[in-house]
C-alpha cells in the first residue's frame, strides 16, 4: 500500500518542510502540521513478495524501490510516497528524529567543506562532482543496556622514606573488590546493511530530545529504509560500543594506587530495552579520480563526515553512563616492610 500526501487545499503533493517541521505544499504554499494531517489508512498488511511492484497513484509510473525501501519519490512526477507495509506492524518505528537541515543547507555545507579542502588535493573538492544528494532516514536500534560488573584486584601503595642510614620502601597491599551497576541509555546501532558502520558512528551524537513519535508524513520527500538486522542480531555491536566505557569506568574506580592487578573481572551486559528509530542523514556521493566517495551529514545537527573514517572515532556524549550504587569494599590485608637500600 502506497501513501501519498495530498494538499487539502489544492490537491498537489506535499512533502516535509525542515524549516517549519510541517508538511508543505509546493504549489499553494499551504502548511499542514504532521499531527493534524489526517493519518492515512496505514494497514498492517504485509507483502511477502519482495519483488513487489509499487506504482505511483498520481501518474501510474512504477516506483523504483528495493526490498528495503520504505519511502521514496516518484521519479516521473516527483510525488513523495511512503510504502505503508514497510513502516507498520513489526516494521513500525517507535520514534523518528525529523530533518532540520534542508537539501540547500546540506549542499552549502558540502561546498564549504570542499573549500576547506579537508580532503586533499585541494583542487578536487568542488561541488560540481556531485552525483547525487539524498536525504535518508536510516534505520537504527537504540539500546538501553545494563552492565553488572564484579572485579577483584590486588592493589599496592608504595612509599619510600629514609631513616638513619637506611632507605625503606614500604609496600601496602590491598584486596579490592568492586561491585558496579552501569546503565547505558539509547546506544545507537545502525540496522541497515548498506550503511558503513563507521561512517554512521561518526555522525553521532543525535540529539534525543528531538525524538518524535513516529508518523509516516515525516518521511514525505525522503528516502527511508526498513531495517535489515533485528535488535537481537545487533546486540553484540551495541555491547562492543560500550565496552570501552565500561573498562574505563572500572579503571576510574581504582585511583590512588601504584599498581592494580585484576584477579577476576566479570562483566554481564544485558539488553534492557531496544527501540526501533529512524535517524536523518544527508548523503552526497561524488567522484574523484574514477572512485566514488561519500559525504555524509547528520540531518539534525549538521555534523559532517567527509569520508569513511580510518580510525574509530571518538564517540562523544550519546550515552549517559550512570553509575548506580557503586559499592567499594576495601580491605587492607597486609603490611610489609620492603628491603632497605643503601
Ligand atoms: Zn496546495
Ligand atoms: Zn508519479
Amino acid at each position: 500500500m502506497i501513501l501519498h500526501y495530498k494538499c487539502p487545499g489544492c490537491g498537489s503533493d506535499m512533502s516535509f518542510d525542515t524549516e517549519s517541521g510541517n508538511l508543505n505544499c509546493h504549489s499553494c504554499g499551504r502548511l499542514e502540521t504532521i499531527e493534524n494531517y489526517p493519518e492515512d489508512l496505514v494497514t498492517t498488511r504485509f507483502s511477502a513478495d519482495e519483488a513487489n511492484e509499487y506504482h505511483c497513484e498520481n501518474c501510474g509510473a512504477e516506483l523504483i524501490t528495493t526490498a528495503e525501501t520504505a519511502a521514496t519519490s516518484c521519479s516521473y512526477c516527483g510525488a513523495a510516497v511512503v510504502i505503508a507495509d514497510r513502516v507498520s506492524g513489526l516494521l513500525a518505528p517507535a520514534k523518528v528524529i525529523p530533518f532540520t537541515i534542508s537539501k540547500e543547507e546540506a549542499m552549502a555545507a558540502f561546498q564549504k567543506w570542499c573549500r576547506k579542502g579537508l580532503l586533499t588535493p585541494k583542487d578536487f573538492m568542488t561541488a560540481d562532482r556531485i552525483k547525487s544528494i539524498t536525504g535518508m532516514y536510516v534505520p537504527f536500534w537504540l539500546f538501553d543496556l545494563n552492565s553488572k560488573v564484579q572485579v577483584s584486584a590486588e592493589c599496592t601503595k608504595v612509599r619510600t622514606y629514609s631513616q638513619g642510614d637506611y632507605i625503606y620502601t614500604e609496600t601496602k597491599y590491598y584486596d579490592a573488590f568492586r561491585d558496579i551497576n552501569l546503565d547505558y541509555l539509547k546506544i545507537p546501532v545502525d540496522a541497515s546493511v548498506k550503511m558503513n558502520d563507521e561512517l554512521m558512528d561518526k555522525l553521532e551524537p543525535y540529539p534525543y530530545d528531538q525524538l518524535k513519535d513516529f508518523r509516516t508524513p515525516y518521511l514525505a520527500g525522503y528516502i527511508a529504509e526498513k531495517y535489515n538486522f533485528t535488535d537481537d542480531e545487533l546486540l553484540p555491536r551495541a555491547k562492543e560500543k560500550i565496552s570501552g566505557y565500561v573498562e574505563s569506568y572500572i579503571k576510574s574506580t581504582f585511583t590512588g594506587y601504584h599498581s592494580t592487578h585484576y584477579k577476576s573481572k566479570n562483566i554481564d551486559t544485558r539488553n534492557v530495552k531496544s527501540h526501533y528509530v529512524l535517524l536523518p542523514v544527508w548523503m552526497i556521493s561524488y567522484d574523484y579520480k574514477n572512485s566514488g566517495y561519500t559525504f555524509a551529514m547528520n540531518g539534525q545537527t549538521g555534523k559532517v563526515v567527509g569520508k569513511p573514517p580510518i580510525s574509530t572515532g571518538k564517540i562523544t556524549a550519546w550515552f549517559s553512563g550512570i553509575a548506580v550504587g557503586t559499592f567499594f569494599a576495601l580491605k587492607c590485608v597486609s603490611f610489609m616492610m620492603g628491603g632497605g637500600f643503601w
